[in-house]
């Protein structure tokens, strides 16, 4: 089992509205002196910070959170207003055969464990048809990685439905969703090859893959990926890039709590800032905390800590500046979930109001009404998105099809957000 390395100093979160500071000099109030500087540099120069500027954000203590992330939130006010988004979907989980073991994964089975191998296209269609009675927009497609290249049993299913491999088969059930229901396709079935995506990409709205930890220790004997080939670095970056190349808008993000450093964090966000600088691709970047599951390798090991999820999303707003969208899961942090909108985030992903989280079945997402009333209660205004963000359709043309773009702007108010607005959804659910 891997230990965490990180002690996080312990702080009270106060779950209050963000405060708005007067002046740059009202959240310097009590800082370090080392911080000062880096946080007047991003905010008030409003520059990028660098590799070592980021860095030096993992020696933040206790004291130095709250204005590390009131920085964050100014961050955030300036590129995204007070307005915070989630997007209404279904989770479709098309296999949970798997080729890899992460330690902290129930979502995996194995052939013997598994109902069913794959769900058919039918089956996939009657979630789609569901979400779409209910007004959702998105159809997520989550699933193992590459199965039949550990398991025969998929490979006989995948054959005998005519398909040599899951991406291929994953490929045809997105575009049945597409040509015959009004949901919007979102792929997100781990590592992919240039082919794999190039044909995926006409029939999904948007793509996406978790970076999850850059980090090659946790690869080895006893780490959490070290039965898992698609968690090696190297892998994971090759899809965040190719996805960029082929001009998928995507979707990444980091895991934490699962054995990494801070340090590897903020070299795992920079990773993605470097993807993205280059082929300004990353629609969202999701910052996720693991949760122990029994049953799993990493049963015993403790939940990452809501003050060490706050650094890490503030510093992730820091480094990524402005115009990222930053999102939490509301559902694995049901408690506290308003507090992160004081480190700089602007999205809530994903909410069903039909499927569990297959992923996290032990986390219920809120009802859309409760969102919302939290919510605003911190002072934003909450807003359904489509899978793909506003600014990758809205004024341009080279991240979706003219017949992807044409059903985007059909699906969209004036703004790129999802027709009918939070009414539809917490009518329809009270
Ligand atoms: S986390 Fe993903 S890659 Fe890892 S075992 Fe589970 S399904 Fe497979």
């Amino acid at each position: 089992m891997v230990q965490t390395q990180i002690h996080p100093p312990s702080i009270a979160p106060v779950l209050t509205r963000p405060p708005v500071p007067e002046s740059f000099d009202d959240y310097l109030d009590g800082l370090s002196d080392w911080l000062k500087p880096i946080l007047h540099r991003v905010v008030e120069d409003e520059q990028e910070l660098s590799s070592d500027e980021s860095l030096a954000l993992t020696h933040t203590s206790a004291q130095n959170l709250p204005g590390l992330c009131r920085a964050a939130s100014i961050l955030r006010d300036r590129g995204k207003g007070r307005v915070v988004t989630f997007s209404p979907k279904v989770f479709i989980p098309l296999t949970r055969l798997c080729r890899d073991f992460c330690g902290y994964c129930t979502f995996r089975q194995s052939p013997t464990e598994a109902e069913m191998l794959y769900m058919t296209t039918e089956e996939a269609l009657e979630v789609a048809r569901a979400g779409q009675r209910l007004g959702c927009t998105e159809a997520l497609f989550t699933l193992g990685e590459h199965p039949e290249q550990r398991y025969a049993e998929a490979g006989e299913w995948l054959g005998k439905a005519g398909f040599h491999t899951t991406l291929e088969y994953l490929t045809h059930v997105s575009s049945e969703v597409l040509a015959n229901t009004s949901m919007l396709p979102h792929a997100n079935p781990g590592v992919m090859s240039r082919r794999e995506l190039a044909a995926l990409r006409p029939v999904n709205a948007s793509m996406g893959v978790m970076l999850e930890i850059l980090s090659e220790r946790l690869c080895f004997e006893g780490g959490p990926h070290h039965l898992a080939p698609s968690k090696r670095p190297s892998v994971r970056l090759k899809t965040l890039d190719l996805a960029g190349q082929l001009k998928v808008p995507f979707t990444t993000g980091i895991l934490i709590g699962i054995g990494e450093t801070r340090k590897e964090r903020i070299e795992s966000l920079l990773a993605i800032r470097n993807s993205h600088r280059q082929y300004g691709h990353v629609q969202e970047v999701i910052v996720q905390n693991f949760r122990a599951k029994a049953d799993t390798a990493m049963g015993d090991h403790p939940d990452a800590a809501t003050e060490d999820l706050l650094w890490t999303v503030a510093a992730a707003r820091l480094i990524l500046g402005p115009s990222v969208n930053l999102q939490v899961p509301p559902n694995l942090n049901q408690t506290d979930y308003p507090l992160f909108l004081t480190a700089g985030i602007n999205d809530w992903g994903g909410v069903s109001p039909l499927t569990i989280d297959y992923v996290n079945p032990e986390a219920p997402w809120p009802q859309i009404s409760k969102l919302r009333e939290r919510t605003e209660a911190m002072g934003f205004q909450l807003k359904p998105r489509l899978p793909i963000y506003p600014e990758f359709f809205m004024d341009r043309d080279d991240f979706a099809s003219p017949a992807m773009k044409k059903r985007l702007l059909d699906m969209s108010d004036g703004d790129g957000y999802a027709t009918g607005g939070v009414e539809r959804y917490v009518n329809a659910s009270n």
